[in-house]
């Protein structure tokens, strides 16, 4: 188990970034991770735009890359539409856990280290889980390793 405290900060998550989460993981075979970026704010958490995995991306039971460069490119356009910043990442774990594992901890803080921008102060993560059509999202903040929980209020 990483690195993890207590929730007690919230963060919103616009019903139409789940939307597009749902959609992303009915695509995926059910064994398979799949996810992408998170767009929204920082000062309030909220998540206003949720990435597709991007036709580049590579899925398998344990694992999951996103597409960096339809990543970026939807963070471009959409920076340039709403003013929406680039502040984490979301996937799936088709067999749990329902946090972090320690090498999306170790992928995390490489990202914060190689950002310049608002990724630097840390990476916001949603972990889903899933069962028979139903998910479970849990909402982290990860800062140098270590993972937060946030409350996650879905609007
Ligand atoms: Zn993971």
């Amino acid at each position: 188990m990483p690195n993890m405290r207590p929730t007690s900060m919230t963060i919103k998550v616009i019903s139409s970034a789940l939307a597009t989460m749902r959609e992303e993981i009915a695509l995926t075979p059910p064994h398979l991770e799949t996810g992408g970026i998170l767009l929204g704010t920082l000062e309030p958490w909220n998540v206003t735009v949720a990435g597709h995995a991007g036709p580049g991306a590579v899925r398998t039971p344990a694992f999951f890359l996103r597409d960096l460069e339809y990543a970026q490119q939807m963070a471009a356009v959409e920076f340039e539409r709403s003013g929406a910043i680039w502040i984490g990442e979301w996937h799936t774990h088709p067999s749990g856990p329902q946090h972090p594992s320690a090498t999306d901890l170790d992928t995390y803080q490489n990202l914060q280290y190689q950002a310049r921008g608002p990724l630097r102060a840390g990476v916001i993560s949603i972990i889903i889980t899933t069962c028979n059509g139903c998910l479970n999202l849990t909402a982290w903040s990860c800062v140098n390793r270590t993972a937060t929980q946030l409350h996650v209020e879905e609007s």
